[in-house]
């Protein structure tokens, strides 16, 4: 979302750009150097995470090195607690921004830019730094209530390479309709104490579904954090697009306590058909601990309302939030089956960046990794390798897309147990496997990528 939000802002500021979605592409570091090289940009924006941050940091001093006097400039949850040491630590950063929702984009490019003797104003959710090696961090600002995007540039990205479990039709496009949100969940860097919580207009909303039709998209994936966080407003841009014809077949994230009857009926008729709920736990207690602030009354309550409109829905899971034993989990796994999940996600605990956790990490504990892994195996077997799921899943085949959909997640979820089984990283990165076991191999490949 922050590069293709960020294509609009740099877009209709007049700036010639150029999207590489690497993962996507499945481009190799060679290649992705190559592909930097031939395009020669003056700045690079490059979104980093925190679960690549190794490798994101091997490749980005291979690029420094070949391109000493290209800008580079970082966007990610990675900034969001450490940005000023990480810039400072990392010389292949000139700088990085904390927002990429409002205009600081921009701000940092045009100072940047500027001749290294000026280099000194402090601007706003940016952090850079001068030639002296001297870090300059704005302050953080969070516009709060309505906010405005430029029409981002669907066009650049790959979105025919963008595969979902979760799509019905193809080809699928993402899209916010807010940004940030309006809980604060202990464990979530999105959470509202961080970055805010602030809307866009319906409007805007409705010009962006116009330019994806005439692209020939057929899915969307709000990718707001609560779609309906403000219900009249949700309704009203659902009951738009049934006006303006906009028919798409759709799904979002949402929270249990924020659907209702009335909301729900608008979703349907507007296209939705899944709904992806964070229930993070059976119990009752964690999820006060975590201040998630649902019960399991709740839980049930809008469960049953989906099903009762043909709205499959997603539960997503964390594995081992602090004080949770093994019988614990296996509660949740049970549970999960019980409320009839069409899809369940099982996630280990752990301390991202920007969340209250990462303020005083040594007072949360959780389970050992391995165990972890090891329970998250015995979570995915227990929910997915039923027969009376794989049946229903069967049935629900209905076209060719759904039949590949439904082959590479079932591959999706052997691999990925086979690979934890045997401690191996997730292949989500641009190295491979045989790399990551043998740190020469990614030597090699820097090697490579300094010859080119
Ligand atoms: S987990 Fe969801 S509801 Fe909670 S803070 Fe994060 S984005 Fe908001």
């Amino acid at each position: 979302m922050d590069l293709l939000y960020l294509s609009g802002t740099l877009s209709e500021a007049g700036y010639e750009i150029n999207i590489l979605d690497a993962l996507a592409k499945r481009c190799s570091p060679v290649e992705t150097i190559n592909y930097i090289s031939d395009y020669n940009p003056d700045f690079i924006v490059v979104l980093v995470g925190t679960i690549s941050w190794e490798e994101d940091k091997r490749f980005l001093k291979g690029l420094r090195a070949l391109h000493p006097n290209l800008k580079i400039i970082g966007t990610g949850d990675i900034f969001l607690d450490e940005g000023i040491k990480i810039i400072k630590e990392n010389s292949f950063f000139d700088g990085c921004i904390l927002d990429f929702s409002d205009k600081s984009i921009l701000n940092l490019i045009k100072q940047l830019s500027a001749p290294s003797s000026q280099l000194s104003a402090q601007i706003d959710n940016c952090i850079y730094k001068n030639n002296e090696n001297n870090i300059i961090a704005g302050s953080v600002s969070r516009i709060k209530g309505e906010f405005s995007l430029a029409m981002p540039r669907h066009d650049l990205f790959p979105i025919k390479e963008y595969k979902y479990a979760f799509s019905r039709e193809f080809p699928t496009a993402h899209l916010m309709t807010d940004f940030g949100c309006a809980f604060n969940c202990s464990f979530c860097p999105i959470r509202n104490d961080n970055l805010g919580f602030k809307v866009r207009p319906v409007d805007e909303i409705i010009e962006e579904l116009k330019y994806l039709k005439s692209m020939g998209v057929k899915e969307l994936y709000f990718r707001d954090q609560t779609f309906g966080a403000n219900k009249k407003r949700a309704i009203e841009l659902c009951e738009r697009m049934i006006k303006e014809d906009l028919k798409f077949s759709w799904y979002c994230f949402s929270r249990v306590d924020v659907i209702n009857e009335e909301l729900l009926d608008a979703m349907k008729a507007s296209g939705c058909h899944t709904i992806i709920f964070g229930i993070e736990s059976v119990n009752d207690k964690t999820l006060l601990d975590v201040h998630k602030r649902i019960t399991i009354e709740k839980v049930k309550n809008a469960f049953s309302l989906c099903k009762k409109r043909g709205i499959r829905r997603a539960a997503t899971f964390i594995i081992g939030l602090p004080g949770e034993t093994e019988e614990d989990i296996m509660k949740t796994v049970d549970f999960a089956k019980d409320i009839d999940c069409s899809f369940a996600s099982f996630n280990v605990a752990g301390i991202r960046p920007g969340t209250e956790w990462s303020h005083s990490p040594e007072k949360i504990h959780f389970l050992p990794d391995k165990e972890l892994q090891r329970i998250r195996n015995n979570a995915i077997k227990k929910f997915y390798l039923r027969p009376s799921y794989i049946l229903s899943r069967l049935f629900e085949i209905k076209t060719i897309h759904d039949l590949n959909v439904l082959s590479e997640e079932g591959m999706g979820i052997i691999l990925n147990l086979l690979r934890t089984k045997e401690n191996k990283k997730p292949k989500t990165s641009l190295y491979t496997e045989a790399d990551h076991a043998n740190s020469e191999n990614i030597e090699e490949k820097e090697k490579e990528v300094q010859k080119v």
